[in-house]
């Protein structure tokens, strides 16, 4: 996707033709970037091969005309195909776990599918027509491109930049979609979970969720770049918004590998996208063979109510890369 929208900006180039961004043209381009150009166009523009001064521009009227015209189609070409991307995203995960899970040789994960959710569009259904959810062995995305004034009124004001709605819904198609697959392979495994609001199921795929971006996009490094960025400025938002409670439950929840649940239902709600997103982000690891036993703590010989059958490295001593600092790879309890 990023390469069509290079290609896009490169005929854009020609159709400018003539001068070469200079010195003086990048601080005014920067100038106008500040004031007019949407911030996800400016993120998605540093992909865009600024490093290669492949962008020209003749002056800032035709600079603005370019932009208007990528801005536009980017709103409606093929970077915000979201359907293509979840598919795309999932086939590539889906291949990553082929490769590294021996656990997960006989299991069919070609049956994994993505699908847009159908909004109800209903005071109450407006937190679930937003939400990534997993029915088996099918993931129901949010396609952010036909939400309706409403769901997308709704939608921006659960974001930390309201105007990033598209850019935002496309990170998140990343994220989720690998967050979701291990909901799948739970079910086509056989893992159940019996606890209160299926925390431990959501600790486990979370705990998984960014060393497999990570892995899948391994050869994509300026991709990930900007979603681990994106990722990461999201989680200083929201933990800067969330309660002290629901730090602290974070806490125990990530420390007792799930079992103890982030906070009281009957109490607490609302934060679940903080505490998944925060122990992805923590649990990330770019190491393969640390990501391997992350995948078989998780997923091997645990068949059945995985609240009552705790990972190995609860029973067992694992030793911790002193050289990385990755000490969150394994539980402190
Ligand atoms: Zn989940």
């Amino acid at each position: 996707m990023l390469q069509t929208l290079a290609a896009r900006l490169l005929v854009l180039d020609v159709a400018c033709g003539g001068f070469r961004v200079g010195m003086f043209l990048s601080r005014l381009l920067n100038e106008f970037w500040e004031k007019e150009i949407r911030p996800d166009l400016l993120e998605i523009g540093v992909d865009c091969d600024w490093d290669h001064e492949s962008i020209f521009v003749i002056n800032l009227d035709k600079a603005r005309q370019v932009w208007r015209e990528t801005e536009t189609s980017l709103q409606l070409g093929p970077l915000y195909d979201y359907h293509v991307l979840m598919d795309t995203v999932v086939n590539q995960c889906v291949r990553a776990l082929q490769k590294l899970c021996p656990c997960l040789t006989d299991i069919a994960l070609e049956q994994i599918q993505v699908r847009p959710t159908v909004p109800f569009e209903e005071e109450w259904s407006l937190p679930f027509d937003i939400a990534f959810e997993t029915q088996g062995t099918t993931i129901a995305f949010p396609d952010a491109k036909t939400f309706s004034p409403r769901v997308a009124e709704y939608a921006a004001s659960q974001l930390p930049h309201k105007a990033r709605l598209l850019f935002c819904f496309w990170n998140r198609c990343f994220r989720a979609a690998c967050h979701e697959i291990f909901h799948c392979v739970q079910n086509l495994i056989g893992q159940t979970d019996s606890s209160t609001s299926s925390w431990v199921a959501e600790h486990d795929a979370s705990f998984l969720s960014a060393s497999l971006l990570a892995y899948a996009l391994r050869d994509e490094a300026k991709l990930l770049g900007i979603l681990l960025a994106q990722w990461e400025a999201e989680i200083v938002h929201l933990h800067a918004l969330v309660p002290r409670e629901i730090k602290l439950g974070y806490t125990q929840w990530r420390d007792s590998f799930g079992r103890v649940a982030p906070w009281d239902p009957s109490v607490l709600s609302g934060h679940g996208l903080y505490v998944k997103d925060r122990l992805a982000f923590e649990a990330l690891t770019f190491n393969e063979d640390q990501f391997k036993t992350q995948l078989s703590l998780i997923l091997e010989d645990r068949k059945g109510d995985i609240s009552k059958i705790p990972p190995k490295c609860l029973l067992m001593e694992y030793p911790v890369s002193s050289d990385s600092g990755e000490n969150l790879i394994f539980p402190r309890l």
